[in-house]
Order: C-alpha cells, then sequence, then structure tokens
C-alpha cells in the first residue's frame, strides 16, 4: 500500500515536471525535445514515461498535441485559442493570436449542417530569419 502511494507520487510529481518545463517554451516542442528538457531536472526518466504523460496531459486537455502531416507531434503548454504558423524552411512553430474565425464556423456550419464544436487552421510561410534579405 504504502509503496503503491510511493508510485503515485512519483508519477505526479514527474507529470508536474513536464508540465512545467513544457509551459516555459513557447517553441511547441516535440515529445523528444521534451524529454531533453525535463531530464535536466529528472536524469532518470525514460522518453517512454515522458510520452505517455504527454499523451496524458493532452487527453485531460491540460496541453495542446499539434499535428503537422508527415512531422512529428508538437506539444503546446498554452491550450488558449489560438493559431500556428510553421516555417516551411527551419520547421519552428509560432503562435498567432488573431481572433477566431467565426465566419467559418458558420459557412462550414450552413455547408453540411454540422454543429460545430471547433476547427483547427495551421498556417504554413517562411519566418523572417529564413527570408532572403530584401
Ligand atoms: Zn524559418
Ligand atoms: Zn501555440
Amino acid at each position: 500500500m504504502l509503496n503503491e502511494l510511493d508510485n503515485n507520487m512519483r508519477l505526479t510529481s514527474q507529470r508536474q515536471v513536464i508540465l512545467e518545463e513544457l509551459r516555459k517554451v513557447k517553441s511547441h516542442p516535440t515529445a523528444t525535445e521534451v524529454y531533453d528538457m525535463v531530464r535536466k531536472r529528472l536524469p532518470r526518466i525514460g522518453l517512454g514515461t515522458v510520452y505517455r504523460n504527454l499523451e496524458l496531459l493532452t487527453e485531460k486537455n491540460i496541453i495542446k498535441k499539434l499535428e503537422f502531416g508527415g512531422e512529428q507531434k508538437r506539444f503546446d503548454g498554452d491550450t488558449s485559442s489560438h493559431y500556428h504558423i510553421r516555417c516551411v524552411e527551419c520547421n519552428r512553430v509560432e503562435d498567432i493570436f488573431i481572433k477566431r474565425h467565426k465566419e467559418l464556423d458558420k459557412n462550414a456550419a450552413s455547408s453540411c449542417g454540422y454543429k460545430i464544436l471547433d476547427h483547427h487552421v495551421q498556417f504554413s510561410g517562411i519566418c523572417s530569419h529564413c527570408l532572403p534579405d530584401a
């Protein structure tokens, strides 16, 4: 019983560290990148543990998972409503804080008859670091 409790506590604090590290950055890291950050504080943690906890935190809507086709999944500690843009040259992913496009939901609803709950838009482009100097 005591062991089980110990084990639970350990899991909880690992998850807490993963969440704290993820929330520190705005880079939308992959699981491997989160693992590298967390390992500095928890040297014995495994990549599998980090991965499982990231999935669990996603299921509980505490963090967000971003999927860009053909790329490793990335994670976002900021669950507020915002859009993302990915640079096609260097693959960085940044936040775009613009108002949610309500017209899009309305147009979709009238075209398919669904009650729209959510939509996902991802922008791609070339970031200022990758644009050739004018
Ligand atoms: Zn770039
Ligand atoms: Zn974001």
